[in-house]
């Protein structure tokens, strides 16, 4: 409690009864929740409780899984501290969000009240899948009342998932919502609001019968639970005397009602000006309400986190504006200019300046915050600055393209920045058609992507003449829709040119041919398939440097997420995996991009993304109009006029009311990020009226335009010049005044500024290799690029094979070392060797490997049990020889930092030292391990001072034989020579292939490798 000012002192040390902590932005509210509950532990135990007693006697509830965690982690420092055993914490602990916190409980009583223990907590997007199919069985079959929809089907039952999550958060059940349904006016609104009731029931009943709970599932669960069983509820109200919950502004009414359940002495946190998830159904008034009700009110307004000028600006700006505004402030005024405006007239300048300005601010910044000594006096780094914006999924490639031009690392780490990249779209697009193929829209997408690349003009002529056939069939009276599919086979007399009319008979080719197999693959085998035989690999590898990088990581995340999504085991087909895409793409769930390497980098984020985050530098960009605050599309969908199904008209306009008030709670969140510069930026055409936000800060001494106009003067002429060349759809930086119909602004875009100096991640990455990435380039350097610089994935089809010949050699491998490594250390010198030591070691570590007892079985008979075996009679390993085992070192060559492993070195008679490397393979073949064994011998007698090795050896285990290397009399000197040539070629991403049948054959990228392929690219040049 050392640093803690006297209003935090006061948060911790009342510990009895109802107290509610209002707590700014950066007011320091984790400190005192972690020394709250410190504080709380010390007295139970001066009262005589048992650690055990007293750690869980409390309940701490976070808003999210990483502040648990931080929580946590806090306290374990504490406790250790207090010479409390860190598993205490860590088992019997309750710290955690609502959900796990509702997960554990129910758990705990599964028996006792029926449920499945092993039941499954389905995410957003997997219950609202599941909520969609529900509603089209139910209409199907014809199950549901007639209404009028002007949207689509999916759309409209999205819709209705959302409405009745939003009667689950208020634990309306089903039945009571019908109770409510005299209130609705007109047949349509009753028959509408029978569909929703009907729907809710059968949804309910399918996640019942799957032993599946959604979000608000478990915590209605908890609630019914805790309510109708007294005994269980007075287990845990005797438990859980103190009850702590964080960012309480943020709960839902549910949670509000579940949260209230347990104990006397709550200590509820939150700040009214930052919830921002109305949208999931917090009600920020809860907050409000529980310090009306508190016996202590107390509030946290001194804050440490932004210079005083920023949080002036802040005060001024939101004072009059949020009702019950509690003004912040800070001893550090801070140095300079802290706020600084830009309000330009295209988005294109407004990003151009921020480039700039993040390059200026790079050239000279130092951190001055003396608020943060670890940092004060370092130069700005680039993970030090944030562009924030309120949504993120539109205006941010144009901030992306920025500061790509201008070389600028960044990662864009919120909205669905990934879901919206050409890549991924375009193999959603692929793979959609492959599920369907009268899915027009992505089969046009397919159609124009790399792979293809057939021209508007000839897509045109397709659907012109496919339309013409639907007007004739018109006229016949005869209503037929005429799928764009249809047309891929019936080219003739069209005019399509040959190259085009090759690539659209090449698409159809491949569609039919996933039609047919697509039934005979895991989806993950399914998209790997497709995406090797489109060739889309390949088109990837043929991008610049920078842009292929960052192709090829979201082409490897992509499949990530495919594992993910089988290894849930909730879905499992392809319709499943594109409906569940759909959804994230459309619901902006936070998915990052994939990081090439580029960890120093300038985050892109969306605010909500930013919430609990700071950063020394922030800018707030897009402050336009009707872009922040945000306008449209947020009111709930039973508000298409003002007299909803159970809402009244007052209800209605009060949440207008409230969705206006969140995007100043936005605002509030968004300047409160910065410790020591707020940067805000946004636009203001001659069509366009500045944004209300924006004319907060206008009037101030901050407006800044002025003095940056310089910086954007040179580049002004050329955005006018690019903006009349894009209009027209010329590619200027070619200077070829050509058609571009089949060219993407994007592209254009990519191309117009493909001038510009960027930086690679090798630049940017320090110059270390392991042993085995230096091998694996010597055996193949095309091999090295695909698994060490564009890390994908090995084919799964090839893994699957080969898991079922037997559990996974490299884990059966290193089960093996492990083993032997393990039981050689445990022995010392002259002692004899224990067959049933080595066998329980090896047990226990194929256990800790994830292998079944019935596997381990399996192997240990088949194969295990006589490779130790005949280790131990082998009489090369006798354990007084051995001097070193699983022995790492570092060598430096040039610039370059090399690691490795060596498994063994022993005595050899004459002084000397022998190393020895296991090797499990089934078949023995010395020459991939002649440098690796060679760059032992130099980390051995170099650095680690086993000089003179005098003889290297493979051991293969499995045939029980060691086989020497031969040391050539001048290996150092050729070893080195053949090392810096393998590290210029790497830094120069020269990676020719070496093609060897045997090796490629047994290489896990044969089915992409573009040396075997035949054509680079069959599709668009083959007919
Ligand atoms: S298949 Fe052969 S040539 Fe291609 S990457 Fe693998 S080892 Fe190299």
């Amino acid at each position: 409690m050392r640093d803690l000012t006297l209003e935090q002192k006061r948060a911790v040390v009342e510990v009895e009864g109802t107290v509610c902590l209002k707590a700014g932005a950066g007011t320091g509210k984790t400190s005192v929740l972690v020394n709250r509950y410190l504080n709380i532990f010390s007295n139970l135990l001066e009262k005589g409780v048992s650690p055990e007693e007293a750690i869980e006697s409390i309940l701490a509830v976070t808003f999210t899984n990483k502040a648990a965690g931080e929580m946590r982690e806090r306290l374990e420092g504490e406790l250790e501290n207090m010479s409390l055993p860190r598993e205490v914490l860590a088992r019997r602990a309750y710290i955690s969000t609502i959900d796990s916190f509702c997960t554990r409980l129910l758990r705990e009583n599964a028996l006792e009240v029926g449920l499945e223990p092993n039941f499954r907590v389905i995410n957003e997007i997997e219950a609202k899948i599941l909520f969609c199919k529900v509603g089209k069985a139910l209409l199907e079959e014809g199950k549901l009342p007639r209404v009028t929809i002007d949207q689509w089907l999916d759309d409209f039952l999205s819709r209705i998932y959302e409405y009745v999550q939003e009667l689950r958060n208020e634990a309306i059940s089903p039945s009571e919502f019908l109770r409510q349904i005299p209130k609705a006016k007109g047949e349509e609104k009753r028959n509408l609001a029978h569909l929703i009731a009907k729907i809710y029931a059968s949804y309910e009943e399918e996640l019942k019968r799957r032993h599946y709970f959604d979000f608000s599932g478990i915590l209605l669960e908890t609630l019914h639970l805790l309510k109708k069983n007294a005994k269980i509820r007075e287990k845990y109200q005797k438990q859980f005397r103190y009850v702590l919950v964080d960012e309480y502004q943020d709960t839902t009414p549910l949670q509000d009602k579940l949260l209230r359940q347990f104990s006397h002495n709550y200590f509820v946190v939150g700040d009214i000006k930052q919830s921002i998830y109305a949208f999931r159904g917090a009600k920020p008034e809860n907050i409000e309400d529980f310090g009306k009700e508190s016996e202590l009110s107390l509030s946290l307004t001194k804050n440490f986190r932004s210079f005083n000028q920023i949080l002036k600006v802040v005060n001024k700006a939101l004072d009059k504006e949020i009702p019950g505004y509690e003004p912040i402030s800070s001893e550090e005024e801070g140095e300079g200019c802290a706020v600084e405006i830009f309000l330009g007239e295209y988005q294109e300048e407004e990003a151009e300046f921020i480039a700039q300005r993040i390059l200026q601010l790079l050239r000279g910044y130092r951190l001055k915050n003396p608020m943060r000594k670890e940092d004060w006096g370092r130069s700005l780094e680039l993970k030090d600055i944030s562009i924030l914006l309120r949504g993120i999924k539109t205006p941010v490639g144009i901030y992306e393209e920025a500061l790509r031009r201008h070389g600028i690392p960044f990662v864009t780490t919120g909205g669905t920045g990934y879901y919206e990249r050409p890549e991924i779209r375009d193999l959603v697009a692929l793979l959609s058609t492959i599920n369907n193929p009268f899915d027009d829209i992505s089969l046009i997408r397919l159609l124009r992507s790399p792979i293809f690349r057939i021209k508007n003009s000839s897509l045109s002529s397709l659907a012109t003449v496919f339309a013409e056939r639907e007007i004739e069939d018109k006229e016949k009276m005869v209503r037929k829709r005429y799928p764009l599919y249809d047309a891929l086979g019936k080219l003739d007399g069209l005019d399509i040119g040959e190259e085009d009319k090759k690539a659209i008979r090449n698409c159809r080719a491949l569609l039919e041919k996933f039609f047919v197999e697509k039934s005979k693959y895991s989806l993950g085998e399914l998209v790997y398939k497709v995406i090797s035989q489109s060739n889309y690999f390949h088109y990837a590898q043929s991008l610049p440097p920078t842009e292929r990088r960052r192709t090829l990581a979201n082409i490897t995340k992509f499949f990530n997420l495919i594992q993910e999504f089988e290894e849930r085991n909730i879905f499992s087909t392809l319709e499943d995996f594109i409906a569940y895409v759909n959804e994230v793409t459309q619901q902006g769930v936070v998915e990052s991009e994939a990081k090439p390497g580029e960890e120093n980098a300038v985050r892109l984020m969306s605010i909500h993304q930013a919430k609990g985050l700071e950063f020394p530098i922030v800018f707030l960009a897009n402050v336009k109009d009707k872009a922040f605050p945000f306008k449209g599309g947020t009111l709930p969908f039973y508000a298409y006029d003002e007299d909803s199904i159970i809402s009244t008209k007052e209800e209605m306009r009060g949440r207008r009311r409230g969705i206006d008030m969140e995007e100043k709670r936005l605002l509030y969140v968004s300047l409160t990020r910065p410790r020591e510069k707020l940067i805000i930026s946004g636009t203001k055409s001659t069509q366009e009226k500045v944004s209300p936000f924006m004319s907060y800060f206008l009037d101030e001494k901050w407006k800044v335009k002025e003095k940056f106009s310089s910086l954007i003067e040179d580049r002004r002429e050329k955005f006018l010049q690019d903006r009349k060349v894009w209009e027209k759809g010329i590619y200027p930086a070619a200077q070829r005044e050509k058609e571009i119909d089949s060219l993407p602004l994007e592209e254009i875009r990519r191309a117009v500024f493909s001038s510009y100096k960027s930086i690679s991640s090798h630049e940017i990455s320090p110059p270390s290799f392991t042993v085995t990435q230096l091998a694996t380039f010597d055996q193949c350097p095309l091999r090295y690029k695909y698994l060490y610089l564009f890390n994908l994935p090995p084919d799964p089809g090839l893994e699957r094979e080969k898991e079922e010949e037997m559990i996974e050699e490299s884990t059966f491998g290193t089960v093996i070392h492990k083993t032997l490594e393990e039981y050689i250390l445990s022995r010392k010198e002259r002692e004899e060797w224990r067959e049933s030591e080595l066998t329980s070691k090896f047990r226990s570590l194929a256990k800790a490997h994830g292998i079944t007892d019935r596997e381990i079985r399996n192997i240990y008979e088949r194969e295990a049990k006589s490779i130790l075996l005949r280790f131990l009679d082998n009489s090369e390993n006798q354990i007084g020889n051995i001097v070193r085992v699983e022995q790492p070192f570092h060598l430096f060559i040039e610039d370059c930092e090399i690691r490795g492993i060596i498994d063994r070195i022993d005595r050899t008679s004459g002084n000397g030292y022998h190393i020895i490397d296991y090797k499990t393979n089934r078949q023995k073949n010395e020459q991939p391990y002649v440098l690796p064994m060679q760059l032992y011998k130099w980390g051995a007698e170099k650095i680690l001072g086993y000089n003179p090795v005098e003889k290297l050896s493979l051991y293969w285990l499995r045939h029980n034989e060691l086989v020497t290397i031969e040391i050539g009399k001048d290996m150092e000197r050729d070893l080195e020579k053949k090392i810096k040539t393998i590290i210029k070629k790497i830094r120069e991403e020269d990676f020719e292939a070496v093609v060897m049948a045997k090796r490629c054959e047994s290489c896990d990228y044969k089915s992409v490798c573009e040396i075997l392929a035949k054509s680079p690219s069959p599709h668009r040049g083959e007919g």
